[in-house]
């Protein structure tokens, strides 16, 4: 066992923290956290701290923690076989196996599934695959990709570029050329109070349709979205908003990828987000509630229209010339597989749906009426609570002053973590999809003695 002095000189001497304040961190300013076991929507801390994670690691542990069957499942896989590629058509019965669970789940007009390692390589397949096609189709000028300020697509290189947040993009020289961001489906902030979600909705379609026809259709590829924000800010879109994007997307033959890595496989009360809003995806992103974080995995599942000339493209051009080594690893199947059937077996989604609401009626009537509270706002486990500096005048607080990161720090010393969003003062929800009402209970009370300790009314 390293001694817990040893661990932390060796954290701050060695170990390059990501989305960190690395001269803070190494200078030991920042909060960190050691983190040695989990149960259930709990971790605990070196420490013995015992937190109730009320957002899943980064809403991703959907099962939660410390399942055995999955434990077990990966603990199998290694032994049988810990590793195979799948290129030039191998397999694993794990990953065979995975792909049709997927199949099954996902909308008819899917047609086969991709495995990466996590959301962000899943995204650069997309947009390769996305180029791939329209070079085939003898489109070689429509390439460009439309996202949305505030989305979150990861941060790579082309998927950095995708994601709208000035944090990603600063100093990166980012985003690279090609893609584009249309505006963010955020009525509270884009929109004057009171706006209805039929104006709003038409105001994102008008920005986008001026977008298509400044740049030209026949520049344009596709457009990604997640069916709700999620680390731009837990933001719903608007009444409907989806179904009037979709149309426009049609008009212009625009493929639509649907970047699912938070809302699939339950998160939403639904089994994708897509399902839930009327969305009608060519390619959709998954990773994290794939395995619920037991292992890395990622997906991208592929329409049949695109499968059509992928595999036109392969009888033109001889196989695709794209795969990572660990496409579709054994035991990031195996941990798929398990997770999959543990979320059938103990009816999570469904628990989702009926947790999130309760936890939504919840934080409002614990803080709705806070004068420092702008929006309590989400959809089945994912929750937002945006602060505001003055209500009447939907004012914001000035950053510097971290008030989202101090009522995060304020829940944590009450034993409850809620994540701070990384662009404006929003606290986030995303718990294990097994909370109960009694945990739901237990992070509302703490949200709101965490608020009142920070702000003052
Ligand atoms: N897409 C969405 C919607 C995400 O929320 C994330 C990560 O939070 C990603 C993509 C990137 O996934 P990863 O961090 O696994 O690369």
């Amino acid at each position: 066992m390293i001694a817990n002095d040893t661990l932390d000189r060796w954290d701050r001497d060695s170990f390059f923290h990501p989305s960190t304040h690395l001269a803070q961190h190494a200078r030991g300013e920042s909060p960190s956290r050691i983190v040695t076991g989990g149960s259930g929507v709990h971790i605990e801390d070196r420490d013995g701290k015992r937190l109730l994670d009320a957002f899943a690691g980064l809403y991703c542990v959907n099962v939660g923690y410390g399942r055995q069957e999955i434990a077990e499942a990966i603990a199998d896989q290694a032994r049988a076989l810990s590793y195979y590629h799948a290129y030039v058509g191998h397999g694993t019965e794990a990953s065979i196996t995975l792909a049709q669970m997927v199949l099954d789940r996902a909308p008819d007009h899917m047609s086969k599934v991709y495995f990466g390692l996590g959301g962000s390589d899943a995204n650069e397949t997309n947009v390769k695959l996305v180029w791939y096609y329209n070079n085939i189709l003898g489109r070689p000028e429509k390439k460009k990709i439309i996202s949305r300020w505030r989305g979150y697509h990861g941060s790579g290189l082309v998927t950095g570029s995708l994601t709208g947040l000035e944090l990603f993009h600063r100093k990166f020289d980012l985003p690279l050329a090609g893609i584009l961001h249309s505006t963010a489906p955020y009525k509270f902030r884009e929109a004057a109070p009171g706006t209805s979600d039929a104006d709003f909705t038409t105001r994102c379609v008008a920005d986008l349709e001026e977008m298509i026809a400044r740049e030209g259709a026949d520049t344009i590829a596709a457009f990604i979205g997640e069916p709700i924000l999620g680390t731009g800010g837990i933001v719903p879109p608007p009444e409907g908003y989806w179904p009037a994007i979709q149309a426009v997307l049609d008009r212009h033959d625009i493929l639509l990828i649907a970047d699912e890595v938070v809302t699939g496989f339950g998160r939403l009360g639904s089994m994708f987000g897509s399902d839930h809003y009327g969305m009608r995806p060519d390619i959709m992103t998954i990773a994290k509630g794939l395995t619920s974080a037991y292992a890395p995995l990622s997906g991208s599942i592929i329409s049949d229209r695109m499968w059509k000339v992928l595999e036109q493209g392969t009888d033109e051009n001889g196989p695709i010339g794209h795969g990572w080594t660990y496409s579709a690893h054994p035991i990031g199947a195996a941990a798929g597989v398990a997770n999959l059937k543990l979320i059938d077996d103990l009816n999570l989604v469904e628990n989702a749906g009926a947790m999130g609401a309760y936890l939504k009626s919840s934080l409002t009537e614990a803080l709705g009426d806070h004068p420092h509270v702008g929006e309590v706002r989400g959809d089945g486990l994912l929750c937002a609570v945006e602060f505001v500096e003055d209500r009447e005048a939907h004012s914001f607080f000035d950053p510097a002053r971290k008030v989202g990161p101090q009522i995060s720090a304020a829940m944590a010393e009450r034993g409850v973590i809620a994540r701070a969003m990384p662009q404006g003062d929003i606290l986030g929800f995303a718990p294990p999809f097994c909370i109960t009402r009694d945990e739901i209970d237990t992070v509302v009370s703490a949200t709101r003695d965490a608020v009142a300790q920070v702000l003052t009314k």
